[in-house]
């Protein structure tokens, strides 16, 4: 699923094209990625609203207009773009949410397989919803004690924490693993253990690898695509995510690859990380 650094991309992407938009009119092709708002109410609530900011918060893009915000998590498969042309059909097959606006482009957004969520949040419920997400990880306030605090909270394994959306905002397997290679830190140690030096470590890696995905505009593994439709370039320079089996590039050792800590595959050098 698209991490902080690939819905940055697209929000980035998005926002000029977004500012000051009126919404003419909202389509939906299916409403099983909506939460908590049902179809009648989002497309009647979309119209004629004017866009006044387009913003990330964790892994999700948020358009906010004057009455409501609308928040989208884009799935494995979603992508979120603003066409200049009529779709075409291959186009239009997949897209969920087209929004027509007063400038003649559509916001769509695209979901194969709808894995992705959409939420319609008015002041309240966007408050519930932000402060129930954990720092964002490239904000000033989220400094090296900052992480030591948050490991030192839980004694569950490090790389599950930095996971914890609760946690630490926007970061997800790609980067934990990328994170904690580039610190030497063994991703199933528990959090609390992680000692001064290697938080510090730590801190200064997950910051510097989310801003370098960020310039890259992000990782393209199968599906993400940027809000102008094209692939990252992050996955050139990722040294763990997706090598099991392929030699350390610091020390040559073969990587490990693991279910073992959380549900997805971790990757780390047993010899580099501990
Ligand atoms: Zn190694």
């Amino acid at each position: 699923m698209p991490e902080l650094p690939e819905v940055e991309t697209i929000v980035r992407d998005l926002r000029p094209e977004l500012l000051g938009r009126r919404l003419v009119s909202a389509r939906l092709s299916h409403d099983d990625v909506l939460r908590g708002v049902s179809r009648r109410t989002l497309r009647a609530g979309l119209k004629g609203q004017t866009v006044t900011a387009v913003t990330r918060r964790a892994k999700h893009a948020v358009i906010a207009t004057e009455t409501r915000r609308l928040v989208v998590q884009p799935g494995m498969t979603g992508s979120l773009m603003v066409h200049r042309h009529d779709l075409t059909a291959a186009e239009r097959r997949y897209a969920v949410l087209r929004v027509a606006l007063d400038d003649g482009g559509t916001l769509v957004y695209r979901d194969v397989r709808r894995l992705g969520t959409l939420l319609w949040l008015d002041e309240r419920g966007w408050r519930g919803y932000d402060s129930s997400l954990g720092p964002e990880p490239l904000d000033p306030t989220f400094t090296p004690r900052a992480l030591r605090q948050i490991l030192a909270g839980s004694r569950a394994a490090v790389k599950k924490v930095l996971m914890d959306q609760r946690a630490i905002a926007g970061v997800g397997n790609i980067y934990a693993n990328e994170a904690l290679f580039a610190a030497g830190v063994d991703p199933s140690k528990p959090a609390n253990a992680v000692t001064a030096p290697a938080t510090g470590r730590l801190h200064r890696h997950l910051v510097r690898i989310l801003e370098a995905a960020i310039a890259s505009q992000g990782t393209t593994f199968r599906d993400y695509r940027t809000g102008t439709g094209e692939a990252g370039n992050f996955q050139l320079e990722l040294l763990v995510y997706g090598r099991e089996g392929e030699p350390c590039r610091r020390c040559g050792t073969t990587l490990s690859g693991t279910h073992s800590i959380d549900a997805r595959i971790t990757v780390f050098c047993h010899r580099c990380q501990s």
